[in-house]
């Protein structure tokens, strides 16, 4: 791996054989071969070590050693299209299932390949339910991201008011309410909860509505968490347009907000069809939709569903170590402590002089947002400041992090759930003295590294 020249060899290939719209992290410097994982560490082919604040996919560590024995056992003894019974895919429902409340736990679960596909389907299994009428609306909350399929870009208005679409490519169906924004948005404080839900019953009052869309906590619009009682305004007041609740917890589920298995339960709600993906295989493609009995029962009367890979016995043999994993290791009980110690560091860092920047730092377990502004007041983003000390941070420290938000000024953390207190200090120290070497640094003269 160490083999000199394989990095532009690699950059090389890439481009030759790539399109350009398939993103690498930190394409424009340096982008990185990662050869190695364990834990919270990512190895690249310099054998520079790195902590990885933003890998929500290897949720129990990278190359966990029990997902990779249960893997390569049954990859050694069979791996099939999904045509026939198999324990490893009736014992992860089972186990999956048994991780929701009532009604979903006794629902029915599908088995999917990706996020994307779970929210693809969601939206069948929302119009079988709603039987297909013509005139159904589906609401969804702006910045929203539900996948790359299609059907689930037209649900996600942080890709389809894209430029290049000219006018957006906003399907006709699909609604987009205001995000539940409560530091950068219009409403705050303790009437934001049905202020923003104001906007989902309006649109509700407009005509039918088959389904809602909302992520338990959105990633790409910069770690939003809605205010408290928000989820429960919407959910009745779609449920009266004749629609159903889907939550999408692809990146909030399976423990990632500590002491809830999923995001929604921190709203006090259960939704009629939630979607998950990213954790569940530990980098496996397994992924799945879970909604209530009903809803599959109306499904059923339409075609055979068939996904050929969905939840073969290779991925659900991950599946499967990573709940034994998550329980064993008390991973989520590890999210909670950890995420907690790193918001208050995080927040004690903010009341420093270097922390200045610091404008807010938001979120629940290890899923976290700090977000960067050159004013307290008007909020102005510090975009430039945040890609700045994200590439210092890559560079100088070796801790992996992104960027998200709708001004590119939020630095997301989702780390593997076995995140230790130790990596939080590291990330700390980092922060803090790339912060303060930050105040000495005319940016106007600097080209910094966009990740
Ligand atoms: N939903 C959300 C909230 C996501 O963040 C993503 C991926 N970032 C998806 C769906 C799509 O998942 P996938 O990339 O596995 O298709």
């Amino acid at each position: 791996w160490g083999a000199p020249g394989l990095k532009a060899r690699l950059i090389e290939q890439r481009r030759r054989h790539f399109c350009a719209a398939q993103s690498v992290s930190y394409a424009n410097v340096d982008p990185l071969v990662m050869v190695r994982g364990y834990g919270a560490r990512l190895v690249d082919e310099a054998g520079r070590v790195f902590v990885d604040t933003r890998n929500n996919v290897c949720h129990v560590g990278h190359a966990h050693p029990r997902v990779a024995a249960a893997v390569a056992e049954q990859v050694a003894t069979l791996n099939t299209n999904t045509r026939y019974l198999h324990m490893n895919v009736c014992e992860l429902a089972r186990r999956l299932l048994a991780t929701f409340p009532k009604p979903l736990s006794d629902g029915v679960v599908f088995f999917v390949n990706s996020g994307s596909e779970a929210n693809d389907l969601a939206l069948r299994l929302a119009r079988a339910k709603a039987g297909h009428r013509p005139d159904g609306k589906v609401l969804v909350v702006e910045h929203a991201y539900h996948g790359h399929t299609h059907a689930a870009i037209g649900l996600s208005p942080y890709k389809y008011k894209h430029a290049s679409f000219g006018g957006g490519a906003k399907p006709p169906y699909v609604e987009a309410c205001a995000a539940p924004d409560v530091y950068r948005g219009p409403h705050r404080g303790p009437t934001a909860a049905a202020a923003y839900a104001a906007d989902v019953e309006a649109h509700c009052a407009r005509g039918a509505v088959d389904a809602f869309f909302i992520e338990s906590g959105m990633s790409v619009a910069g770690v939003i968490l809605p205010p408290q009682g928000y989820l429960r305004l919407c959910y009745a007041a779609v449920r009266a347009a004749g629609g159903v609740c889907v939550a999408d917890e692809v990146q909030t589920g399976l423990g990632r907000f500590g002491k809830w298995w999923w995001g929604f339960e921190q709203q006090g709600v259960v939704p009629d069809i939630v979607t998950m993906g990213k954790p569940m295989g530990n980098g496996m493609p397994l992924a799945a939709v879970v909604c209530t009995r009903e809803i599959g029962d109306a499904f059923a009367q339409g075609p055979e569903y068939f996904n050929t890979f969905g939840g073969n016995p290779v991925c659900a043999a991950a599946g499967l170590a990573v709940l034994d994993v998550i329980e064993r290791e008390k991973l989520r009980e590890n999210a909670t402590q950890v995420g907690d110690y790193l918001m208050q560091r995080l927040r004690c860092l903010s009341s420093t002089p270097q922390g200045e920047l610091i404008g807010s730092v938001r979120g629940c377990g290890l899923f976290i947002g700090v977000e960067f502004v050159k004013d307290g007041v008007t909020l102005e983003p510090a975009s430039l400041e945040t890609s700045y000390l994200c590439s210092k941070l890559k560079d100088a420290h070796l801790i992996l992090t992104s960027i998200d938000g709708p001004h590119n000024n939020v630095l997301v953390i989702k780390p593997p759930l076995c995140f230790s207190k130790r990596d939080c200090d590291t990330l700390i120290d980092a922060l803090s003295a790339e912060l303060l070497a930050l105040r000495a640094v005319n940016l106007s003269t600097v080209t910094h590294t966009p990740t």
